[in-house]
């Protein structure tokens, strides 16, 4: 199955509310017209900023708006929490679970990321909450150097990949809205990538373990970015290997020269021109 590239650029902490909407509105120019999904990932305070830069710039279809992090309760007493519908209500129609920093620097455990997961994919019964089933997800997975030391890299994707699908029913990924982002913790932030061999590696074995879990043709279908300090000089190397069906960039996304690169390599691995 073609499963179209995709690209997400998480910009953290690391914009103010200007600099959000610059950015919003350059990735908006860059990615007009390119056969490929992007998404943004701004500061939660400033999606409401990104989607307006978005709209000015004409809302390109293939643009999402992406939130780094959801609350699984829909609603309540959870101070700080953002719920699911009120990130649909501001536009948002993508969200991260699992990323590394949440699980290693604000200590989300399997069962955490897997309740967030599972409220973003759950399917509408009868009549559909707000934002109900309106989400796509991109449930992170990946290693700390330790783990991969010891020889654990296959064993900890499995695990994470299991824990965080776990209760979600084929027919909730089966329609483009999960994505998995393979983000080796060694690699996120510290200029050193992973491999385009390593990661084809361990994306193959990412698609099997989907294959055992739900079906051959669901683990077809569900892309598999890459992810851990990307940029437009390592992207098309990555990008050529048949299981990287795109890339999450960190740093890379916040530079209007690095990002809009990033976006074309993805455009030609949409074209063919690197398979
Ligand atoms: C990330 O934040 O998901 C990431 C991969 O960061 P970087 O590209 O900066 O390594």
């Amino acid at each position: 199955m073609a499963r179209t590239t995709f690209i997400g650029g998480n910009w953290k902490m690391n914009t103010d509310r200007q600099s959000a909407r610059a950015l919003a509105e350059a990735t908006a120019r860059a990615a007009a017209n390119l056969p490929i999904q992007v998404a943004i990932f701004p500061p939660f305070p400033y999606l409401i900023d990104a989607a307006a830069a978005l709209a000015a710039a004409g809302s390109p279809f293939n643009l999402l708006l992406g939130a780094q992090d959801v609350c699984h309760h829909p609603n309540g007493a959870f101070t700080g929490g953002v719920s699911i519908a009120m990130l649909h209500d501001v536009g948002v129609r993508v969200a991260l679970t699992g990323h590394s920093e949440r699980r290693h620097v604000f200590n989300e455990s399997d069962e955490l990321v897997n309740a967030k997961t599972r409220a973003i994919l759950k399917m509408p019964e009868g009549g559909r909450e707000a934002g109900e089933g309106q989400l796509a997800c991109i449930l992170c997975i990946g290693e700390t150097l330790e783990q991969r030391r010891a020889g654990q890299t296959d064993a900890v994707n499995r695990r994470q990949l299991r824990a965080g699908l776990a209760g979600i029913p084929g027919e909730a990924v089966d329609n483009g809205r999960l994505t998995i982002a393979y983000e080796p913790v060694w690699a996120i932030g510290t200029g050193v990538s992973a491999t385009s061999a390593d990661a084809q590696d361990a994306h193959a074995k990412i698609r099997a373990e989907l294959s055992a879990m739900y079906s051959h043709s669901v683990a077809d279908g569900i892309r598999i970015q890459y992810g851990g300090s990307v940029k437009a000089s390592s992207v098309a190397e990555l990008l050529a290997q048949p299981d990287i069906d795109g890339a999450l960039v960190g740093g890379a996304s916040l530079s209007t020269d690095e990002f809009p690169a990033i976006l074309r390599a993805g455009a030609a691995k949409a074209a063919g021109a690197i398979a």
